[in-house]
């Protein structure tokens, strides 16, 4: 049976109780609307620790004002029986309320790894990331937390902040599951048309090419990364965000792999926006 939880007494008292068992626990952070990429954060999860805790919340201080906070597919019936079947000890639903009581004032910003990317395409997203992430650490106290490399601006942010504040967690990022047509699995998905969903693929097909050019000819990250805007114009997505090569470790971009690198994309088919990356294999 998979627990629900609601209150962040009740997750501790469940929590001591394992850990008097000499229990490890595993977090899953989601924001619901569960699909098998987060049930393979669930897999890895329950291969490593004796426990596994999936969290749901929508956070709302990581969604801008024009944002889809609102419209966030929610369906928290669904997303429990999905975590009974791959035998999730726990799931953390708590309320707004509870997170955030009244006079709540505190936010945890990252620096420098938030510069690029979707740092400056969503202002405030990556402080509301790590503030909630900081809060579901402190009240789990997990040994290992999960992340995908799908957000993978998001799992190298959530690292530095638990090694910067000292949280005594073991952050483990978990490789990106993918649709037949390599289409990353995402909540927001579900929103493209079927027309969108078939043009959905380009975005992928484009990072994928552009990493296998790249670990061939190093030097051509300007022209890779022109070449991926006409890709996904002439896909039908009708704005780009930006597709940009960046060092792993820094997430600064560079126009010449030197060092683990990877390309990064986010752009708008529709009113959906996609973000995907992939890794640039050494030559
Ligand atoms: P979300 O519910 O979208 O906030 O995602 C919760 C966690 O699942 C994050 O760590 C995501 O990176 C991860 N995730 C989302 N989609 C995928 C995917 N296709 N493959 C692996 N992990 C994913």
């Amino acid at each position: 049976m998979t627990a629900v939880i609601r209150t962040v007494a009740d997750l501790r008292a469940t929590v001591a109780a394992w850990r008097r068992n000499g229990e490890t626990i595993g977090l899953v952070p989601t924001m619901g609307a569960l699909h098998d990429g987060h049930l393979s954060l669930a897999a890895h999860s329950r291969a490593d620790n004796k426990r596994t805790i999936a969290t749901l919340f929508v956070n709302p201080t990581q969604f801008g004002p024009k944002e889809d906070l609102a419209a966030y597919p929610r369906d928290e019936a669904a997303d429990l029986a999905k975590l009974q079947a791959a035998n999730v000890d726990a799931l953390y639903a708590p309320s707004v309320g509870e997170m955030y009581p009244q006079g709540f004032a505190t936010t945890v910003t990252v620096a420098g790894l938030t510069d690029h990317l979707d740092g400056p395409h969503r202002p405030g997203h990556f402080a509301g990331v790590a503030t909630v992430v900081s809060k579901l650490l402190l009240q789990a106290t997990p040994d290992r937390a999960y992340f995908g490399e799908k957000d993978f601006q998001q799992l190298r942010v959530i690292r530095r902040m638990a090694a910067d504040l000292d949280i005594p967690v073991r952050i483990v990022g978990v490789p990106t599951v993918r649709e037949a047509d390599r289409l990353a699995l995402s909540s927001r998905n579900r929103y493209l048309s079927a027309e969108d969903r078939a043009h959905a693929a380009a975005l992928p097909r484009m990072l994928a090419d552009i990493a296998g050019r790249l670990s061939r000819e190093p030097g051509a990250v300007a022209r890779e990364t022109a070449w991926g805007f006409r890709q996904l114009e002439d896909a039908g997505f009708r704005k780009i965000d930006y597709i940009e090569v960046c060092d792993e470790a820094t997430l600064q971009p560079t126009r010449q792999v030197t060092a683990p690198s990877r390309v990064f994309a986010a752009a708008w088919l529709g009113r959906t926006r996609l973000i995907d990356n992939w890794e640039i294999g050494a030559a």
